[in-house]
């Protein structure tokens, strides 16, 4: 008897392992199974995942034994060859495992995972269970002989209780139920009700005829045939019976459910499902002509000249200077050679104001990817992308990771964001160096646009490995706006300060609203104030788990932490001495509401931050009322300083620069000059030249000067000397190591043992700060030491990166620390 051999799949799963595991392939499905599919496979004990395939081979496994795949849920292939080479490349570079690449990839709605059901005990009477088991539980039984099996969740409901747990612990110990996992799939297709009528009809004319005559008696039923008749002329074209009409258009005010329900039971109307996509339906019957400018056509062809060279172009044009104009012409370009497109941008900045003026040029071509869309929808984009019907797909950080096969372009817009880069949790990747690795894949070309790239970009445009293409003027020849620098500490000494307004901005806005123009006013703090303050004693009231003072939120009356999201009521005394006096300290958005609705009464305000945006389509209807110019003052974080295009704006205020620039990190000059730089540049799009007016302390700082003068390169060249001196990118690369514990000290002793091993792997070769607390040393209860490594670029980092795993793996394993987590974060901005 010949043994058969046995096919395995190496099995990715979506899990925090830098592994693979191996599965073994049943022979009824060894010729479906292929490399990128998803396969439904057992993890531990008893969960259930879909996990991705990234090969087949007939190697058993030596340290376990290999289970079986239990089913594939998809026909095909849902991830290329290409992108899992990719999504290794990235765990690689990033020192993360290749699930949490896999994890970070997958939509949601494909991430298959599987929940707890209870069914009976096969071998339970039930008839012995009435008068020996409480009611509760007893309910439970019942419930589960009528329907065969229940979650948790029903389990919970039907016991009146909010956690289930202790009914289910004593129903398994009287040996009464089993609990098994069932899988779940998330995605649904989205299906709509639709109903036609019976064949029988039309087969038959006379039929109907009769029907017709017989409804008299019943005119609400008859009302809903003819309605019918009318909608789907049958008479004239039997054919369209097939497709029906859609149910609830029969349900209408006048035409019951009920009527309708009836003919459903008598056979004379029959109801029938059908998939629909989720992504919206636009047809495009006049595609707006673009006419370029001399500027933009000029940098339109240098773009394509230098890409012959080039893989990589910085376009870097002022704001309002019309880069996307050029960009949509190009992508046109590419997909009409039949060529894929991404176009990246930031969370923030792919507003319904920018895929309005995508969809109008692309239409139904157009996939947008976004977290603010569904699971559903992000998994129709998936498929949409894979069998290629998106030719082009504009999407936040995560759209890398789409099925692509044939890219032509990648477009990283506002390449500066930092919102680019994952924090948490592993990959911590950046989007946009991901998606040069991505376009090297492909094979394509990539621009970087922006009107104040990175240091890090514009270097290497300026070292010649990037193209370079300026464009120096406003579309339309508008000027950029007049920025004038406001010193309100002075304003103060001279006691004309209103609230914090000074004298020079509260004049300014007066005279905008007079003149009918509107006011985006900017600072980057939510909530009233950043903190409250014992006048007596000093106290401030803090986070339980975090080194933080909490926010005090006027608006919804508490104090709320940042960074853990904890809330307390609004304490009345001074928890130290008991004195009544709290001040607040420092302001935030809703202070600058509260002070502006004092200062002008008649203007109509609106407050733009996180905590009046939470709802799906709050920030899209706030947009649009600022559009309608419903809106005169728009008070806002940075969410209204990106990419927005607003006709009439004619001033911006900014109500504190200085904490923007006083902000201890390497790149916090680089960062105020763009976020400086980009609301500023919101002003005066339109029509006449803007204003800006920037509030600070102390107008004689240097970025301040450079804001003012729109001197991005003076702003550069005075940044690079500083990264230089002090070996910063882009003249090393950088690795920040944070070991945290819930153990204070332990935190302290395991860096420093980490920073010994790092010492012995690496020696000399790298320079590294030793163990230091980061300026909020304590997140949710984790207590955290960093470690700084700058890498010189002479080094090959793929050695030093396994070095530093070395080190990290040693103390991982070290016994006496046995709460510490390490977290690697390369190239961290
Ligand atoms: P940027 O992205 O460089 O800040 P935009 O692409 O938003 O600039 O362009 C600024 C404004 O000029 C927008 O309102 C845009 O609609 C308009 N614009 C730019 N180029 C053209 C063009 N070729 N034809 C018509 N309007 C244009
Ligand atoms: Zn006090
Ligand atoms: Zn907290």
């Amino acid at each position: 008897m010949s043994k058969e051999t046995l096919f395995y799949a190496e099995v990715i799963l979506p899990l925090p392992f830098s592994v693979t595991f191996t599965y073994l392939i049943p022979s009824d499905m060894e010729d479906l199974v292929k490399r990128g599919m998803r396969v439904i496979v057992p993890f531990g004990k008893k969960k259930i995942y879909a996990g991705v395939v990234d090969g087949i081979h007939n190697e058993a496994p030596i340290h376990y034994e290999a289970k079986e795949i239990i089913d594939l849920p998809d026909s095909k292939p849902i991830f290329t060859a290409q992108q899992l080479d990719f999504l290794k490349w990235m765990a690689n570079y990033y020192m993360a495992g290749i699930g949490d690449a896999l994890y970070a990839a997958l939509p949601a709605g494909l991430k298959v995972s599987s929940e707890s059901m209870l069914q009976l005990h096969p071998d339970y009477d039930l008839s012995s269970a009435e008068g020996s088991l409480p009611e509760r539980e007893l309910s439970v039984l019942m419930n589960l002989a009528e329907k065969g099996n229940l979650s948790f969740d029903e389990v919970a409901a039907i016991s009146h209780l909010k956690n289930p747990y202790p009914v289910i612990k004593a129903l398994l110990a009287e040996n009464a139920i089993i609990v098994f996992e069932k899988v779940k799939d998330r995605y649904s297709p989205k299906r709509i009700k639709k109903v036609r009528l019976n064949q029988r009809f039309i087969e038959d004319k006379s039929a109907l005829k009769t029907l017709l005559d017989d409804l008299e008696k019943k005119p609400k039923q008859q009302e809903v045939i003819l309605k019918y008749l009318r909608e789907v002329p049958v008479f004239q074209k039997a054919e369209l019976n097939e497709t029906g009409l859609e149910k609830n258009r029969l349900q209408t005010e006048e035409l019951s459910n009920s009527s309708v329900q009836t003919l459903i039971k008598n056979n004379v109307l029959e109801e029938f499902f059908i998939q629909v996509s989720r992504l919206d339906e636009i047809n495009l019957e006049n595609i707006p002509e673009l006419e370029l400018n001399a500027a933009q056509k000029t940098a339109k062809e240098e773009i394509l000249r230098q890409m012959e060279e080039q893989d990589a172009i910085l376009l870097h044009g002022i704001t309002g200077s019309g880069k996307t104009a050029i960009l949509i012409e190009l992508i046109r370009e590419v997909i009409d050679s039949g060529h894929q497109v991404l176009y990246l941008m930031p969370e923030i900045a792919l507003t319904t104001q920018m895929v309005g003026r995508l969809k109008k040029h692309f239409g139904n071509d157009l996939g947008v990817y976004h977290s603010r869309f569904s699971d559903n929808e992000r998994v129709e984009v998936w498929k949409g992308v894979l069998d290629d019907k998106l030719p082009i797909v504009a999407g936040v950080r995560s759209s890398i990771f789409l099925p692509f096969n044939n890219l032509g372009l990648i477009i990283i817009d506002e390449e500066h964001e930092a919102s680019f880069k994952q924090y948490d949790p592993a990959p911590r990747y950046h989007a946009r160096d991901m998606a040069m690795v991505l376009a090297r894949f492909h094979q394509c070309k990539c621009i970087l646009s922006s009107a104040t790239p990175s240091i890090e970009t514009f270097h290497n445009a300026q070292e010649g490995k990037y193209g370079l293409v300026n464009l120096k003027s406003r579309f339309g020849e508008i000027p950029l706006p007049d920025i004038q620098l406001s010193d309100v500490r002075k304003h103060k000494m001279e006691k004309k300060n209103i609230f914090n307004f000074g004298t020079e901005l509260k004049l300014a806005i007066e005279e905008q609203l007079e003149n009918k123009k509107q006011v985006i006013l900017f600072q980057n703090r939510r909530g009233y104030s950043p903190y409250l303050s014992c006048e007596e004693c000093s106290w401030i009231p803090k986070c339980e788990s975090c080194a933080v003072s909490l926010t005090f939120h006027q608006y919804a009356g508490e104090m709320r932490c940042h960074y853990c999201g904890f809330k307390s009521n609004v304490p009345s005394h001074c928890a130290v001495c008991e004195s009544t006096h709290l001040k607040t300290v420092g302001f935030g958005t809703e202070r600058i509401e509260e002070e502006a609705k004092l200062l002008f009464p008649n203007a109509r305000l609106q407050r733009m931050d996180l905590d009046t945006t939470r709802s799906k389509d709050s920030f899209q209807k706030i947009i649009d009322d600022f559009e309608a110019r419903n809106i005169d003052i728009l008070i806002g974080t940075q969410m209204v300083s990106k990419g927005l295009d607003f006709d009439h704006v004619s001033l911006v205020g900014v109500m504190d620069a200085d904490h923007l620039i006083h902000f201890p990190d390497f790149r916090s000059h680089e960062r105020a000059f763009q976020m400086l730089t980009q609301v500023s540049g919101r002003a005066g799009r339109k029509g006449d030249k803007g204003k800006v007016i920037i509030q600070t302390r102390d107008d004689s700082q240097d970025v301040l000067k450079l804001v003012k003068n729109h001197n991005y390169h003076k702003m550069f060249e005075l940044e690079l000397k500083e990264r230089q001196e002090f070996f910063y990118p882009p003249y090393s690369r950088i690795i920040n190591i944070t070991v945290k514990s819930t153990d204070k000290l332990e935190a302290k002793k395991a860096a420093e043992s980490l920073y010994l091993h790092l010492n012995a792997q690496l020696g000399d070769s790298i320079q590294k700060n030793p163990p230091h607390e980061p300026l909020i040393s304590k997140i949710r209860n984790w207590y955290m030491q960093e470690i700084l490594l700058k890498i010189s670029k002479e080094l090959n980092l793929q050695k030093v990166k396994q070095r530093i795993r070395k080190a990290v793996d040693l103390v991982e394993q070290d016994k006496r620390f046995k709460k510490i987590r390490i977290i690697l974060d390369v190239d961290p901005v």
